[in-house]
């Protein structure tokens, strides 16, 4: 990843509005060491993040991902992120995106171990070339996750269903998905149910319905697949949340892995099963998500 540009938010700054947030912005050297070792994020991946995609300069989703910044940091216990001080950060480092394809990263961690507040920043590399995946499509594997349907209820200290920095667990998942002969995984509850893919959420087809699993099974509220939804929406399209049992996926006329960056990626197999992919909705769909959004 080619970092361009980061910053840093003081997080002792007042949430009132006679802060000057500009003043609470430190531009850093992307290329140069800016954590201290004691740093929680690093000890203990103790922390939320979001990934933002950027085009031509326009920061796509803003409020949607503010938001699921705001539940991750309320599940993890985290001070409630003071929210007008992001827009700020946001808007300053957009300013250096320029033309093409970025990613943006708000990270939000418990700070250095011992201190008072928590550590905030954020950065923006070039995005990855994504043209091959949004075109050919990935090919996916399912891997259980281990849970059944009911444990982020039983269970919330695991938290399911916050962005948090320990991301292991998902680099290991696709890893094991390449292992199998994929490019990607798709998790499955320990009942048998769709979830989410290790970095995106799961959109599958059938006939004029389109369908994606339901948030509260633990997986992330796609930013990503609302906007589809409400894109396919107004296209005349059915969509709706439900909880999909795995032998649906087969089942599925088409099917999309859903994420800020790499945007919609059909699946073009199923656990070694080929599915079409509707190449001329899958163009309709990322014209869409590379249109200026809010
Ligand atoms: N699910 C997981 C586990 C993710 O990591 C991501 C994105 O990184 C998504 C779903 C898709 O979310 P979004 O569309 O907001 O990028």
């Amino acid at each position: 990843m080619a970092w361009r540009f980061a910053l840093v938010i003081d997080p002792a700054a007042p949430d009132d509005p006679h802060t000057d947030l500009a003043a609470s912005l430190r531009v850093i050297d992307p290329a140069a060491p800016a954590l201290v070792v004691g740093e929680l994020s690093a000890q203990r991946g103790d922390g939320v993040f979001e990934s933002l995609g950027v085009v031509d300069g326009h920061v796509q989703g803003v409020e949607p991902h503010l938001a699921r910044l705001a539940r991750s940091a309320e599940l993890c216990d985290l001070p409630a992120p003071h929210l007008a001080q992001w827009r700020a950060a946001i808007t300053r480092v957009a300013a250096e995106a320029g033309p093409g394809e970025s990613v943006m990263k708000l990270l939000y961690s418990r700070g250095v171990e011992g201190g008072a507040t928590p550590t905030a920043w954020v950065t923006l590399a070039t995005a990855p070339d994504n043209v091959r995946a949004r075109r050919d499509g990935v090919r996916i594997v399912t891997l259980d996750r281990g849970y059944a349907l009911d444990v982020p209820a039983r269970a919330p200290w695991l938290l399911l269903g916050a962005k948090t920095l320990s991301y292991a667990v998902n680099m290991a998942a696709i890893r094991e998905a390449q292992r199998r002969g994929a490019d990607d995984a798709v998790f499955v509850s320990s009942d048998g149910f769709v979830l989410e893919a290790p970095t995106a959420s799961v959109l599958l087809r059938f006939g004029d319905r389109f369908v994606t699993p339901a948030p509260h099974a633990g997986i992330l509220h796609g930013t990503t697949q609302q906007s589809v939804f409400a894109h396919l929406a107004r296209r005349g399209f059915e969509t709706g949340y439900e909880t999909v049992p795995v032998v649906d996926l087969g089942r599925a006329d088409a099917a999309w892995l859903l994420s800020s960056v790499r945007l919609a990626a059909p699946v073009a197999a199923i656990d070694g099963d080929d599915l079409a992919i509707d190449h001329a909705l899958t163009d309709d769909l990322n014209a869409y998500l590379l249109s200026p959004r809010d």
